[in-house]
């Protein structure tokens, strides 16, 4: 019997004591937390992204401050407007919705947010301090799998995991992570060479790789937990980076798309917005 990774049911749970703590920091302090999202430009998904953000706070009893900044924004503009929410007493958190449009550099940008104001875990700095494993608020993504594996006493200790993707946002943090976690950790990207040999190896696998079902289920070893952080789109609902279909008779346990790493995402941007604002108190 293969253990389901339900983040949607955890991050349900978490929302409720979220917003005991938000109202206790209420009470205490007369301050509500505040998350300053900015949007730059016209992308659709983006769009639907920051929203989603924006009525998770509200959920939890938090506000948020919606900024939206055109195309042809610059650099500069950018860095101005990063700088004006990190001198807002009020605000306790930044998330810069990524991509950025393209005459932007991202990089510079992420940089600019104050380390005690980055909930997103986008800066360098904080990438670092997360390495080294000192605090930091860790990209949310990697660091909300980490909530769903520790939620369900999924034993790290000595695993071998296989993350498949290296982006700064999930697959390096994620293997950073687990490393710390006492995993032996094996990061592969697309000029890796035998992909499906590896991950045979693998008693954790993450596929964090952009490309559906690239991942394939005879490669997975029985009794391997699963965690799987792609979502793509399809007429029956949407699939992920691993070929899911039938993995209950294979992992010990694994995350369903959807409903599995997709809730976690935006639960720790607002976890730890919520923390920002205890700390800043
Ligand atoms: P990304 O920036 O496009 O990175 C993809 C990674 O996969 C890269 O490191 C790339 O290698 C690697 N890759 C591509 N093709 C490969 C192949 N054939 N074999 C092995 N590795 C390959 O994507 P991302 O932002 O990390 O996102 C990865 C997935 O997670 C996507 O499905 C995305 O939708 C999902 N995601 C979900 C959430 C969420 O909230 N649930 C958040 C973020 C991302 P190179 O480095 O060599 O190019």
């Amino acid at each position: 019997m293969s253990l389901v990774l339900d983040g949607r049911a955890y991050a349900t749970q978490m929302e409720s004591e979220l917003k005991t703590r938000v109202e206790a920091l209420k009470q205490k302090t007369g301050a509500t937390p505040i998350l300053a999202t900015i949007l730059v430009g016209d992308d659709p998904a983006s769009a639907t992204y920051v929203k989603m953000k924006g009525n998770a706070c509200r959920r939890v009893g938090m506000d948020s401050i919606k900024v939206e900044m055109p195309q042809d924004t610059t650099t500069e503009q950018l860095l101005a407007k990063i700088n004006e929410l990190n001198n807002n007493p009020n605000v306790h958190g930044i998330l810069l919705q990524h991509p950025v449009p393209s005459q932007i550099d991202e990089r510079v940008c992420f940089d600019a947010i104050d380390i005690k104001k980055d909930v997103d875990g986008v800066t360098c700095l904080g990438f670092g301090n997360m390495a080294m494993g000192e605090p930091a608020y860790g990209s949310c993504t990697p660091q909300g799998i980490m909530y769903l594996l520790q939620k369900h006493n999924i034993e790290l200790s000595g695993k071998h995991a296989v993350v498949v993707g290296r982006s700064a946002i999930l697959g390096k943090p994620m293997a950073m992570m687990l490393l710390n976690a006492n995993c032996t950790v094996t990061i592969c990207h697309s000029k890796t060479q035998n992909l499906a040999e590896i991950v045979k190896q693998a008693d954790i696998v993450v596929g964090a790789v952009g490309k559906p079902e690239l991942i394939k289920k005879d490669w997975i070893k029985q009794g391997a937990v699963v965690v799987d952080a792609g979502f793509h789109p399809t007429e029956n609902g949407g699939v992920g980076d691993i070929e899911l279909a039938g993995i209950e008779e294979i992992a010990s346990a694994y995350t369903p798309v959807p409903g599995g790493v997709g809730p976690m995402t935006i639960n720790t941007l607002i976890r730890q917005t919520v923390e920002s604002a205890e700390k800043s108190v």
